[in-house]
């Protein structure tokens, strides 16, 4: 079969199921032959041999199952970083380049501050992060092992000396040392969303928490006070519906100066608060 055959029946079958038919069908193609994808459009004639139809087969059917690109390609591009993934780690999601911007907008250039990213899963949150702000330590931790094996081996290919790993359960692993900033991706989804049916190949513990979807916050909301410095920001992305029910429980723990902020699609997504000064 030629290669523009091969791309127009993928495309056929993957119309169903993915916005990105097309683009998936090339990127898929293009693993198969071992080749970038401008050769797709040099040698649209050239004809796939069996082997290399076997295996555009195989990587059709996982993406036909589902299974997110960024897992059969093993990559995903998050801040101008090329980051391994694997189905430990949640795949880093555009909008998460919002609480990014946020936090980088909150640390100045030359500051060499202590910066701590809870729940870092591949390191998407923290590679960006420190590549920006190479005076600031970045501390990442996770539950997951082998979220953290990932999030190492990116951090190490992306040549990045001030950050470091550390496993455990929200702020257990950095218990008695205080922050300039925190920033947080943690799971926010409710138990029974149905959303989660086209979620089933990311692991679960990173995106569930509990009926609500609100577990961890709260847990968050009540332990990073002592872990940041007098009017240190905490920064946490959340739902879009979660925006009043985050702010009440940052609220209630005693936080201050709590402001929202939308993403690009104008839906409230991040959470700012600090460390009350009293
Ligand atoms: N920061 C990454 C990002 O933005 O792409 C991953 C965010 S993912 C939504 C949430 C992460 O929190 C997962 O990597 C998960 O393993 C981690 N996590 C879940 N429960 C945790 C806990 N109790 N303590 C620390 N990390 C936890
Ligand atoms: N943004 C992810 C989604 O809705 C959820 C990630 C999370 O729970 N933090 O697909």
């Amino acid at each position: 079969m030629r290669l523009d055959a091969a791309i127009v029946g993928a495309v056929e079958r993957l119309s169903p199921s993915s916005e990105s038919a097309r683009l998936d069908a090339e990127i898929l193609l293009c693993q198969s032959i071992d080749m970038p994808r401008s050769y797709l459009f040099a040698h649209p004639e050239d004809e796939l041999d069996t082997h290399a139809l076997d295996r555009f087969e195989a990587l059709l059917q996982r993406r036909l199952e589902g299974v997110p690109m960024a897992y059969i390609s093993g990559t995903k591009e998050f801040w101008s970083h090329e980051l391994l993934v694997s189905p430990a780690t949640l795949v880093p999601r555009p909008e998460t380049e919002l609480l990014v911007s946020l936090a980088l907008h909150e640390i100045p250039q030359d500051a060499e501050w202590q910066i701590l990213d809870l729940g870092t899963g591949c390191g998407a949150i923290a590679v960006a992060i420190a590549g920006e702000r190479p005076l600031c330590n970045i501390t990442a931790t996770d539950v997951s092992a082998e979220a953290l094996a990932i999030a190492r081996e990116n951090i190490r290919q992306a040549s990045l000396p001030n950050v470091s790993c550390l496993e455990g359960s929200w702020t257990t692993p950095v218990t008695g040392r205080l922050f300039n900033v925190i920033v947080s991706n943690p799971p926010y989804i409710r138990e029974d969303d149905e959303a989660l049916q086209s979620l089933r190949h990311e692991p679960l513990s990173a995106l569930v928490s509990g009926a609500d979807g609100l577990d961890d916050i709260r847990v968050l909301a009540v332990d990073c006070i002592s872990s940041l410095i007098e009017n240190g920001p905490l920064m946490m992305e959340h739902g879009p519906d979660q925006q009043e029910a985050v702010a009440g429980i940052l609220n209630e723990a005693g936080w201050a100066e709590i402001t929202c902020h939308n993403d690009l699609g104008g839906r409230p997504r991040v959470t700012v608060a600090r460390r009350s000064g009293k």
